[in-house]
């Protein structure tokens, strides 16, 4: 029998596809991962190889209509690699007069893209306790995270993507790459975060609005007084009080159209 998270969506294909927990496209970049909080890494990260995490989570049919969303997340990571590559050069000759260079994401994929990786994580690797939005089954995601993870509607607020982020903090360096679920005080996931060079995003699953302190801010050193911004508009890089460089994200009814303006990540050159 098939297992699909997304069997209630509508009917589901007729293979089981072997889902790769992260998209198959990103692991030219990264070869493993560090994962926590799952029953098998509670307190300690373990580092995974990124080919090895797989489970039989979805279909054929429903895995290759989030394939979009791929291409989303691997724009970003090119985007993001590529700001870093920037900032190394511009640090290098802080002398030089340099363009300011701008980047435009579109927010929606990315986040549906994050949404499906946390699904995944949550169905493929064992959850430690059910889904707090009472799916159809206690493995299973609520139906309305299925519906805005396939671009049905938008994710309610408070769910969706988070940024944690403080002024002044320094991205980089690139290649560390982890990710991890926190848990509630009755020990249901709450949300999976995500960190990328140094770039840190958390997808909060549950209808209450983020505590103040939570994990992983408890157990990840790094993320104590970081700031969580839904929706996150711009990441800038200041030189000597001048813009370097700023990632732009656009997000449907939130940036009246044509206002973000950019390079997109696969047509980027050198400044
Ligand atoms: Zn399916």
């Amino acid at each position: 029998m098939i297992q699909c998270w997304a069997s209630e969506l509508d009917t589901c294909g007729t293979r089981q596809t072997g889902e790769h927990i992260f998209s198959r496209g990103l692991f030219n970049r990264w070869k493993t991962i560090l994962v926590r909080g799952f029953p098998w890494c509670l307190s300690d990260p373990v580092e995974v190889g990124l080919n090895k995490l797989t489970a039989n989570i979805l279909c054929d049919r429903h895995n290759g209509r989030l394939s979009p969303t791929d291409q989303a997340a691997q724009d970003f990571m090119t985007t993001i690699e590529e700001t870093a590559r920037l900032e190394k050069l511009r640090t290098k000759f802080p002398n030089r007069k340099w363009t300011s260079r701008r980047w435009a994401i579109e927010g929606n994929p990315l986040e549906r893209w994050f949404a499906k990786t946390s699904i995944n994580l949550l169905c493929g690797s064992g959850a430690r306790s059910a889904w707090p939005l009472k799916g159809p089954a206690q493995t299973r995601p609520p139906i309305h995270m299925v519906r805005a993870t396939f671009g049905h509607h938008g994710f309610d607020e408070p769910l969706g993507l988070y940024a944690a982020a403080r002024v002044g903090d320094r991205t980089g360096p690139i290649g560390h790459v982890g990710c991890g679920v926190l848990l509630d005080a009755v020990e249901n996931p709450a949300a999976c975060y995500f960190e990328f060079h140094g770039f840190r995003f958390l997808f909060w699953l549950l209808d209450v609005p983020i505590p103040q302190h939570l994990s992983p801010l408890e157990f990840v050193e790094d993320w104590k007084g970081l700031q969580l911004i839904r929706h996150i508009e711009a990441i800038r890089w200041e030189r000597n009080s001048v813009l370097s460089q700023a990632i732009h994200f656009e997000w449907l009814g939130k940036n009246p159209p044509n206002r973000v303006k950019g390079t997109r990540a696969r047509a980027c050159t050198e400044s």
